[in-house]
């Protein structure tokens, strides 16, 4: 692997993305990240038009076991990876969903849920509080039957209001995407509408032509879907095990935990080079345009943030872009 070209370096199937030449780039290693995605499972119990993930109520967890995503939460916490988001699919749907949360916390891990807050129990509520939580959610529109629709859910944005309010009662920290899926979708009003409630972190992000974001009209997905953040500190890793520069860049596999342990694959070659090469990439697009469509405050199609802003859709605002290191966790056992 350390003898790797360039464009091998990124994937053996597929490299940026269709038309778009690899710059010759040489990295040692790869930095340690500071940032995990945990896509735990692919299930999910709304079937959103635009999903990056393609996930949807008969999807599945994964070939991943617990004891595998527990290894992951231990190797983490070992590399001084400061936080990990636990997302999906829904990642609550996960049959051992509070497990690994507890894991993590025990892990000393900062642990948020990105959840589309459809169903939370009194247990769930019970353990984000005590495993100290934080929670992330997408929204669509002030309008029930607007957001339904995207959700393929009759009732979902209701669902969701309900327990945006509840998390606010319980002042567990809460992010909201606005995700600007249909032309005339009113995300004006819906910010509007979070506001009130007290949301106080809210981003707007488009739809990305990733998954079902295939359908709206964006034939191969290609680096211009990517926000810019994921050229470094951060990685995510999917229900089957594979790891990329972060849940969208879903065509930039990086290696398998199940071949790799995570050490190998963030300290890795392959990772240091596609990151080196998304970094070319985005300081390209940079010199291109400063400018942010003032609509659409982040990630916009054709004119991206500049790639070291808190662009990222799942960037915890509470602590920055990328979180800070912390000192490695100790892990209860495994067993
Ligand atoms: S966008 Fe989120 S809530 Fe919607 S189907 Fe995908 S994972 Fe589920």
């Amino acid at each position: 692997m350390d003898n790797l070209k360039p464009a091998q370096a990124l994937n053996d199937r597929q490299d940026l993305g269709p038309h778009q030449r690899v710059p010759d780039v040489e990295v040692s290693k790869s930095p340690i990240t500071g940032f995990l995605w945990l896509e735990i499972t692919g299930k999910c119990n709304l079937a959103c038009v635009h999903c990056y993930a393609d996930s949807a109520p008969d999807r599945s967890h994964g070939s991943l076991e617990l004891e595998d995503w527990k290894a992951i939460l231990q190797d983490a916490a070992a590399l001084g990876i400061g936080m990990v988001q636990f997302i999906g699919g829904e990642p609550t749907l996960h049959p051992h969903f509070p497990e690994l949360v507890i894991f993590a916390n025990e892990c000393g891990l900062e642990i948020e849920v990105y959840t589309n807050l459809t169903h939370v129990t009194p247990d769930l509520w019970q353990l984000f509080e005590e495993r100290h939580v934080s929670l992330a959610a997408s929204f669509y529109s002030a309008e029930p039957g607007v957001q339904d629709a995207i959700t393929h859910r009759r009732g979902s944005q209701r669902r969701t209001l309900q327990n945006i309010k509840a998390a606010l009662e319980r002042s567990l920290p809460l992010r909201v995407g606005i995700v600007r899926v249909l032309d005339d979708q009113d995300v004006t009003e819906a910010e509007r509408m979070l506001r009130s409630l007290g949301v106080q972190h809210i981003q707007l992000d488009r739809v990305r032509g990733i998954g079902r974001g295939q359908d709206f009209g964006i034939a191969e997905v290609s680096v211009g879907e990517l926000c810019g953040s994921c050229a470094a500190g951060r990685a995510a890793i999917d229900p089957d095990g594979w790891v990329y520069p972060c849940v969208f860049s879903r065509w930039l596999q990086v290696g398998n935990i199940r071949d790799q342990s995570l050490e190998e694959i963030l300290m890795g070659k392959r990772l240091g080079r596609t990151r080196a090469v998304l970094a070319t990439e985005f300081a390209q697009r940079e010199q291109a345009s400063l400018q942010c469509d003032p609509q659409v405050v982040f990630c916009p199609p054709k004119m991206p943030c500049p790639p070291q802003q808190s662009c990222s859709p799942n960037c915890p605002p509470s602590v920055g872009c990328p979180p800070p290191p912390m000192p490695p966790g100790r892990c209860p056992p495994m067993a």
